[in-house]
């Protein structure tokens, strides 16, 4: 199939509104349109055509038990679609629009193939201006996962989209970089009103929990999931945003990982702070050393992260070190994609251990 790929820089130019107008008509008629979101790129379709929502599975290489979020233009559309309870009006409030996915339970409106048969339904209304004059142009609500194949790192720049889905979709409409470079934080509103956090993301634990009280952690999070244990996310259960080299998370000082990387033969490649990369480059060429940013400044890291894996791995490198990242804050979000990029191979350098 021909790509359509149009840059989107000002939403109220002629030429960018006649693109959209069009990327518009392609999800009506039951085409697949990638967009930029806040978050990552998305890979979109009418979440209320079952065979438009097929493609999706298809052009990404997708389980087909792993659902899609179904992407609103405004936070009141929900009801349309979930059987909305008081709180999401709270969290809508606070978070929408914005990177926030709230799990309710799903109405008739959205067909099985959207939500992989569930009886809920995953909700998001995007911040990003080209999201939401795409939801406004296309009339629909738009169902749509991360545009990746399957398997590897979610795309934070047209770049990465072009690598993965060109030749797959109808159009690629070219936003930018995304400003967050992790997924929506996915929450699922429980029958008794309290809130499950499923995937964390730009919306901090913290975040949540001044609008809604505690919140549950869902065990995959921050662990691997039970042998045999049915994950709340399917999401979660699948090996994720894995770079092709094996990449190591090593818990541990900057000195201490200095000296376990000497010990690594082959071609490796280390992901470290930008204050400590002098330490790494006085062993590794200087081409071998990848910042995540300053060791402060997490948004920044979570920005790079999936961006930073894959030029890496175009780089064919034997093996991939990084820094296992603290869990607060953003860092949950860190730590949760680093976990499963490293299909939680974790090396302690910690003394004692
Ligand atoms: P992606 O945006 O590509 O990461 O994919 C959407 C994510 O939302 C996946 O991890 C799904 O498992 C999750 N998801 C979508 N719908 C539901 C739902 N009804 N219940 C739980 N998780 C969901
Ligand atoms: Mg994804």
């Amino acid at each position: 199939m021909k790509t359509e790929i149009v840059k989107i820089e000002n939403i109220e130019a002629e030429r960018e509104r006649a693109a959209l107008q069009r990327a518009g008509i392609l999800l009506r008629q039951g085409g697949l349109v990638v967009f930029p979101t806040e978050t990552v790129y998305g890979l979109g379709a009418d979440a209320t055509d079952a065979n438009a929502a097929k493609k999706i599975y298809a052009a990404k290489g997708r389980p087909s038990d792993n659902p899609l979020i179904v992407h609103v233009a405004a936070p009141e559309d929900a009801e349309q679609y979930a059987s909305v309870p008081p709180l999401y009006w709270r969290l809508a409030e606070t978070f929408m629009p914005g990177p926030l996915t709230v799990i309710m339970p799903v109405k008739e409106s959205i067909p099985k193939t959207v939500t992989a048969g569930l009886s809920t339904v995953a909700i998001r209304c995007p911040s990003h201006p080209v999201a939401h004059a795409l939801l406004l142009a296309a009339g629909v609500p738009i169902a749509a996962p991360s545009a990746n194949l399957s398997g590897s790192p979610s795309p934070t720049c047209a770049a990465h989209v072009i690598d993965d889905m060109n030749g797959r979709v109808d159009m690629i409409l070219d936003g930018g970089d995304c400003d967050i470079g992790v997924e929506s934080t996915i929450v699922k509103i429980e029958p008794d009103e309290t809130l499950t956090l499923l995937r964390p993301g730009g919306i901090t634990q913290e975040m949540l929990e001044a609008v809604a009280g505690k919140i549950q952690i869902a065990e995959a999070v921050l662990g691997s999931l039970p042998e045999g244990a049915v994950a709340l996310s399917p999401g979660m259960k699948y090996r994720h945003y894995a770079p092709r080299a094996p990449l190591f998370l090593l818990d541990g000082t900057a000195a201490q990982m200095a000296d376990y990387i000497k010990q690594q033969t082959g071609r490796v490649a280390m992901l470290c702070y930008e204050e400590e990369r002098t330490i790494f480059e006085t062993f590794l060429k200087a081409d071998r050393c990848f910042s995540l940013g300053e060791r402060k400044n997490r948004k920044r890291q979570a920005q790079r992260l999936f961006f930073l894996l894959r030029e890496i791995d175009k780089l064919n490198f034997d093996a991939i070190y990084a820094p296992l990242p603290p869990t607060d804050d953003i860092g949950m979000a860190l730590y949760n994609r680093m976990i499963r990029a490293a299909a939680h191979h974790i090396v302690h350098l910690q003394e004692g251990m």
